[in-house]
């Protein structure tokens, strides 16, 4: 039996999450805003998605309450996504779930990530193990890690080589 569009008939907390990230490539989506990406163009570059995938995710996360849509030049008017605190709190689950990407699919880390203030490698859940404490995402500073390509072809894949703070506005090389 095919699965329907949604899980109208799941009472369960997980079903209604998925309802907001469920789809094809919105988890991706948060994962850049939370690298600090924000602008249309710099996620599309990023992620290789169809345009009119990129806008439908950008809509539906809006909507939802996990991006908020500024503008930041008026003319011509031009718009960037910024995660709101809903969308902030989805860091600890992408965390986990890129460590469990890790261990049972046996990827090479692409990145780092440390408790910025301290210097400690984050544990699995996001976690500083030597402070004790979950690290809001404000106070992670993400790294380059072994796997990733020291020599990307796209401008925001370059900018993500040098260390910042997740969810610091992307500074990207004037083109
Ligand atoms: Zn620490």
């Amino acid at each position: 039996m095919a699965l329907g569009k949604d899980y109208a008939t799941q009472d369960c907390s997980i079903a209604r999450a998925l309802e907001v990230v469920g789809e094809r490539w919105t988890l991706l989506v948060v994962r850049d805003a939370l690298y600090g990406v924000r602008r249309y163009n710099d996620f599309l570059v990023h992620l290789g998605i169809p345009r009119a995938v990129l806008a439908a995710r950008l809509q539906t996360l809006t909507t939802e309450g996990v991006l908020a849509k500024r503008r930041y030049q008026e003319s011509p008017p031009r718009d960037e996504y910024v995660l709101t605190d809903r969308g902030v709190a989805l860091w600890p689950t992408l965390r986990a779930l890129g460590m469990w990407g890790r261990e049972h699919f046996g990827d090479r880390p692409l990145r780092v990530f440390r408790h910025a203030p301290c210097g400690t490698g984050l544990g699995a859940y996001g976690e500083c193990p030597a402070c004790g404490i979950v690290v809001p995402a404000a106070d992670v500073e993400m790294l380059p890690g072994p796997g990733l390509d020291p020599e990307p072809a796209d401008p925001v894949s370059r900018a993500l080589l040098r260390p910042k703070r997740l969810l610091e506005p992307l500074e990207l090389e004037p083109a």
